[in-house]
């Protein structure tokens, strides 16, 4: 199924000169990119993307809680708590300085893209991953600096949010058709 899913470089990887590292990684796995450009964010998008739904409040809260509690961190919030204390920090956080914001495609792209940028803390992310890789942000490190993860990217956690997400940051005409010229031996049909 092919899948269409947002991507955001976050303020960090801006800042840090990754911009081109992070896009050759999505470019090499085959993923096309079909709309892209540079944001300063404000408030407005800053509160659209990271929408004050419950659902999504208290999915980063009980991650956040778990992943804290296995490192073996006793949590006083409740999941709630964590999740609007962290949605409070992402909106000064995606508005700091540019962020550059994609829409991939290919694929299955919203899973391939959360493989190739890793878990939510990079402490824990797989090496190999982008986070993973040029990260050592924690949930301990970020919470006791009074900030969110800094993890560098923002990909979309399902295909529901993916739609969302695209429709935040982009208007339909900035979605670009074209063709890859490695398609055909991606896709190829049988017998061909
Ligand atoms: P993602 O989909 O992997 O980016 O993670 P989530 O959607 O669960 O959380 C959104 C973002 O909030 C993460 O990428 C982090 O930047 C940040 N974040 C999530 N949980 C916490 C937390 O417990 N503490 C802090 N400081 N930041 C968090
Ligand atoms: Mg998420």
């Amino acid at each position: 199924m092919i899948e269409k899913t947002l991507v955001l470089i976050k303020p960090d990887g801006v800042q840090r000169g990754l911009v081109g590292e992070i896009i050759s990684r999505f470019e090499r796995a085959t993923l096309k990119i079909i709309a892209m450009k540079m944001v300063y964010a404000d408030k407005d998008i800053a509160g659209r993307h990271y929408a004050d739904d419950e659902a999504w409040l208290l999915s980063v809260g009980e991650k956040a809680k778990k992943s804290q509690e296995a490192d073996g961190h006793a949590v006083k919030e409740t999941p709630m708590q964590i999740g609007q204390r962290v949605r409070r920090q992402l909106m000064d956080y995606i508005t700091m300085s540019p962020t550059v914001a994609l829409v991939v495609e290919g694929h299955a792209a919203v899973r391939l893209v959360r493989k190739i940028v890793g878990g939510t803390s990079p402490h824990h992310a797989e090496p190999g991953t982008i986070r993973g890789d040029y990260s050592p942000d924690s949930y301990q490190l970020s919470d006791s600096s009074g900030r969110p993860i800094q993890n560098l990217i923002h990909a979309s956690g399902d295909p529901t949010e993916a739609a969302r997400e695209i429709k935040v940051w982009f208007t339909d005409k900035e979605l670009h058709a074209y063709k890859r010229v490695d398609e055909d031996l991606i896709y190829r049909m049988g017998g061909q």
